[in-house]
């Protein structure tokens, strides 16, 4: 698969990576859209908070909000083929697959429901699907 490689303050490298496994109650995602936050914005340039962050940094890392499809799953209710927001595994979300973790009890219909999205979100994944229309 193809990731991103922080190499050393800003530069970044792309190359491929083995595809993750997922653990039991995990689902591998294929990413549509992976978010540059500003929290990696010191990941990237090696200053403040992350001053003193080791280069090069793992790769894949540290990239956190992404938007794909389930492709593999280990997670009853999470079938391949749904659209979800995730939160990967570890951070390692700069990365064409990722490893994502679908809330506890492991059911699409149990995020769906949820009164709190932020709460469901906190749990690493939701149906993008269905949060985004509800924006
Ligand atoms: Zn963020």
């Amino acid at each position: 698969m193809r990731a991103i490689h922080i190499v050393k303050p800003r530069q970044v490298a792309f190359l491929d990576a083995p595809k993750p496994e997922p653990l039991p109650g995990e689902v591998i995602v294929q990413c549509k859209y992976v978010a540059l936050c500003g929290s990696n914005m010191g990941q990237y340039t090696g200053e403040g908070v992350w001053g003193n962050i080791h280069f090069p940094n793992p790769v894949g890392w540290a990239g956190h909000e992404n938007i794909g499809t389930v492709v593999e799953s280990r997670c009853k209710g999470w079938e391949p083929g749904t659209l979800v927001l995730a939160q990967p595994e570890g951070y390692y979300g700069f990365a064409e697959f990722i490893r994502a973790r679908p809330p506890a009890p492991c059911s699409a219909a149990a995020a769906k429901s949820s009164p709190e999205t932020f709460r469901a979100y906190s749990y690493g994944m939701l149906p993008a699907a269905s949060t985004l229309g509800k924006l």
